[in-house]
């Protein structure tokens, strides 16, 4: 991209509606990631660039909010961005905001923790930003995280143990949906990762988990994060999607991109899925409202 200054100060004297519109391949990629949280790469630029380039409408970022829940030494400086840059990334977004209106919505999002017990600390972090939209996400079950490497020593010891991991993290789900504090549902079956599946879909509960996002105010990724991963295939699995648009649950396109070369990827594949089974919208949040948006 050359002249980016140039063609944004254009973009702002022409209406950000019907043109944009009706030239975007895809409204908006929900969930990416930044530098900041200490495990991604590329420059915000890059990111929004890609997106560009990709012809979605929109991007969200929406880095790994501090871990509000630990004390400060117990925060790992490459899970996710501190509490000290927390201001400095609310800014640096809206600045970029400012500078691609017209060309891209920059949205400012988070991507928090669900842990139970500490919902006022979160509330209380929140409350303090003009977020966008607000990622919730099951990573922590009873302390370890259920996505990260360092747990195939537990998911590799048995069917027993898998079904004990699904069962809890279902159990915490639930209650993630139900606190409030969420736009979104993240990877909502996220402890497939590396392929340990459970013996019955969320150990039994997946009426309940889609009943309870049913209830919720909260919307569902469509990832195509899972399709990155040993597990290969998108959050949630094509059952439970079609279990959740049966029952009018809302949805968002997500890359989970930690590099600007993810952003927007295999967002052909997700709209298709979703119109397999009668989607044809997405929402595009502002200001923790979503707005439908066809697909
Ligand atoms: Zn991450
Ligand atoms: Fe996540
Ligand atoms: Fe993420
Ligand atoms: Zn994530």
């Amino acid at each position: 991209m050359t002249g980016a200054g140039i063609d944004g100060r254009r973009g702002l004297r022409r209406a950000t509606g019907p043109r944009a519109r009706s030239t975007v391949a895809f409204p908006c990629d929900t969930h990416v990631h930044t530098r900041r949280c200490g495990h991604a790469g590329g420059m915000d630029e890059e990111l929004v660039e890609a997106a560009i380039a990709r012809g979605l409408g929109a991007i969200a970022l929406t880095d790994h909010a501090p871990f509000y829940w630990l004390p400060p030494e117990q925060r790992d400086p490459t899970l996710a961005m501190s509490f000290e840059d927390l201001p400095r990334y609310v800014e640096d977004v809206l600045v970029m905001a400012a500078r691609y209106r017209g060309r891209i919505e920059v949205l400012l999002g988070v991507e928090a923790d669900y842990i139970a017990g500490r919902e006022e600390a979160l509330v209380r972090l929140l409350e303090v930003y003009p977020f966008d939209v607000v990622l919730g996400s099951v990573h922590f079950v009873d302390g370890w995280l259920v996505d990260a490497p360092s747990s195939l020593a537990r998911l590799d010891q048995g069917q027993a143990e898998v079904d004990r991991v699904w069962g809890r993290y279902t159990e915490l789900l639930i209650a993630a949906a139900g606190s409030g504090l969420f736009d979104v549902l993240a990877h909502l079956d996220l402890p497939k990762k590396f392929g340990h599946r459970p013996s019955v879909p969320f150990a039994g509960r997946q009426s309940e988990v889609v009943a309870a996002v049913a209830a919720s105010r909260c919307a569902v990724e469509l990832s195509s994060a899972g399709r990155r991963r040993p597990v290969g295939e998108d959050y949630p699995a094509p059952d439970v999607l079609r279990e959740l648009a049966s029952v009018g649950v809302p949805f968002v396109l997500s890359s989970d991109a930690h590099v600007p070369t993810e952003v927007g990827f295999g967002f052909a594949e997700l709209a298709a899925n979703a119109r397999a089974v009668g989607v044809d919208e997405v929402l595009v949040f502002g200001r923790r409202r979503g707005k439908p948006v066809s697909l």
